[in-house]
């Protein structure tokens, strides 16, 4: 540490800042431009300070929402989403969003402010020892013990969050460390040293013969496979996929997130053959995605128990955890790119009319034209599927840059998932890989920020949005361009589906633990802060609905009637409830 009384570069005339000024100043330095959170003791000053350096600051009325919003926001535009909460229960509440983010793998820096040092384990004000509680959902967290340390701590945590793997970290300021001050020049060399301390993190290098290996593994494969999912997306690896996809003819799937990478819509989309596709396969290349439960851990008899994985990652653990064929660590978009250059010197296409292409091509078809019988007809009272074609051909009809697609709830996640359409890359966010309730609105509210040119669409369950409604008022403070439509069914997978067995004892008459109150009026919960709100039952009035509120691009819920015992209990998760 300097000590400023020898230092002759500091003036010691220069006027003092505090903590919270000198953290702004750090996070600004780091290239910080959002923020999102809740103010309270001890960091209110610091959001203000944050704001007068040029930070935009949204502020929530949940920390839980508010970190699912840094989460996802880091996830857009690969830089760390910020969540600042208070002390104590406020800490609590944002390892909602921390947890997230480390399950997402997605770059994002929670800062809480905590009690005051010296009254620490004497019961203070929202005394908690977060370093201890964060533990589990941090890859790197740090306690700034004295303002002296606030510029290393700041940019450890900002730089730890995305390097590697991205993740969640944690930055501790205790009451006392935000009220200690230095002089200004003090504050200026003590950003500067840190920052010039700053390390680069060395990028594993692949040794030419594993690309060569991959190369020709996926050149004598029969059927190949191409599958890519968020860790793809999030290192805009869209380019090096297209080139790849079209070079090779091979087909691809994209997991939930990786949706809109490629076109949905495109001729070599394998998603509407999905099951073919992966039962079937030979040769899979999986770019950035987990072989976790969302992709059947890779196993039979989704997979075929022979076929060989090729596995791109930026984490050498998960390739150590899945042991596949062949391993490439790295960054997807660079590990493509050479790839492609290894096809370049000696190119190979398999063609239309390659059995592997033709076959999955014909069921891909096939279901298609089964769904879209489906889909045409317009069922009243609204089941899922009649108000989802609707609200995909109203998305559809927005063109470029197409809208950003918020989704959550059971049936209705799993519904608008097949149905509907993404074209652009990173234009979905979904209950994730935790399959997270509740992430909604903080997912709109980053979407909004994130990408300030592009409307923000939620096709949420009555469940899912409900967790997070109040931040519709958020919503309308900020005039966000965000149209929220609610799947209102009365409920947790919508009507009251008990055996009679399950329907005894003292408390037999309250409601069913799934079911909500009957015909919400949720449309009026955005009318009360000043949003538009609509309640809609038929064809026409949700038509109506979202070309006005599409194009009017202000905040508006959506009030989607429909029927109850639509869909089923837990959607096509029924296995395990
Ligand atoms: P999905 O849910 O779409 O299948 P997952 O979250 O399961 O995706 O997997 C994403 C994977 O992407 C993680 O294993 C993560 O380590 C990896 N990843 C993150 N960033 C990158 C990157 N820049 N390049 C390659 N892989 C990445
Ligand atoms: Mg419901």
């Amino acid at each position: 540490m300097a000590d400023s009384n020898l230092d002759p570069s500091i003036s010691h005339t220069s006027p003092l800042i505090d903590g919270n000024v000198l953290v702004a100043k750090a996070l600004e330095r780091a290239g910080v431009d959002r923020m999102f959170g809740v103010v309270g003791i001890p960091v209110t000053s610091l959001a203000n300070r944050a704001v007068a350096l040029g930070i935009r600051f949204i502020a929530f009325h949940n920390e839980q929402s508010a970190g699912y919003a840094a989460s996802a926001y880091g996830y857009l535009t690969g830089k760390p989403g910020v969540l600042l909460t208070v002390s104590g229960p406020g800490c609590v509440h944002g390892l909602a969003g921390l947890s997230n983010a480390a399950i997402n793998c997605w770059p994002m820096v929670m800062i809480s402010g905590s009690c005051d040092q010296k009254d620490f384990g004497r019961g203070d004000f929202q005394e908690l020892d977060q370093i201890a509680a964060v533990k589990s959902f941090s890859k790197f967290s740090v306690k700034a013990t004295d303002i002296r340390e606030i510029p290393n701590c700041v940019f450890q945590v900002v730089d730890q969050a995305v390097s590697g793997r991205p993740g969640g970290c944690y930055l501790d300021l205790p009451t006392d460390v935000l009220h200690q001050t230095v002089t200004e020049s003090e504050a200026e060399k003590l950003l500067s040293d840190a920052d010039n301390s700053r390390k680069q993190e060395e990028p594993h290098r692949l040794e030419s013969s594993e690309i060569e290996k991959a190369v020709s593994t996926l050149r004598h494969a029969e059927r190949p496979l191409i599958v890519f999912g968020k860790g793809a997306s999030y290192s805009r690896a869209e380019n090096e996929l297209k080139k790849l996809v079209e070079s090779t003819g091979i087909p691809f799937l994209p997991t939930p997130m990786g949706k809109g990478l490629l076109p949905d819509n495109h001729e070599l989309a394998a998603t509407a053959a999905r099951s073919l596709a992966i039962g079937k396969c030979d040769v899979a290349l999986i770019v950035g995605a987990r072989l976790n439960w969302l992709l059947h851990f890779g196993e039979s008899p989704k997979w075929s128990s022979d076929v060989k994985f090729i596995l791109v990652d930026i984490s050498k653990d998960e390739i150590e955890l899945r042991k596949p064929y062949l391993g490439l660590a790295g960054d997807a978009a660079k590990v493509l790119k050479l790839l492609n250059k290894e096809i370049k010197d000696d190119p190979f296409c398999l063609g239309k009319t390659h059995s592997w292409v033709d076959s999955i091509a014909k069921k891909a078809k096939e279901n298609v034209l089964k769904m879209e019988a489906q889909l045409a007809k317009d069922i009243v009272p609204f089941n899922f599927l009649t108000p989802m074609r609707i609200i995909r051909d109203a998305i559809l009809g927005v063109g470029s840059p197409s809208p950003i697609l918020v989704s959550e709830g059971a049936n209705t996640m799993d519904v608008g998932r097949g149905v509907l359409i993404q074209t652009e890359p990173r234009t979905r966010l979904d209950a994730g890989t935790w399959g997270t309730m509740g992430v909604g609105l903080g997912y709109c509210i980053a979407a909004a920020v994130a990408s300030p040119d592009r409307l923000v669409v939620a096709v949420e369950g009555d469940s899912g949005f409900g967790f997070s409604a109040m931040e519709v008022e958020t919503l309308v403070r900020y005039q966000l361009p965000v149209v929220v439509i609610v799947f209102n069914n009365g409920g947790v997978y919508g009507g009251d589906r008990r055996n009679p067995e399950e329907i005894s004892g003292p408390f037999k008459d309250d409601p069913a633990p799934t079911s909500f109150v009957q015909g919400a009026a949720y449309h009026v919960l955005s009318e009360a802060f000043g949003g538009k709100g609509y309640l809609v039952g038929t064809p026409d009035e949700l038509k109506s609905a979202l070309d006005k509120s599409f194009s009017e691009k202000k905040p508006a819920v959506i009030n989607v009637t429909i029927d109850p015992y639509a869909g089923a209990e837990s959607g096509r998760m029924q296995h395990k409830n």
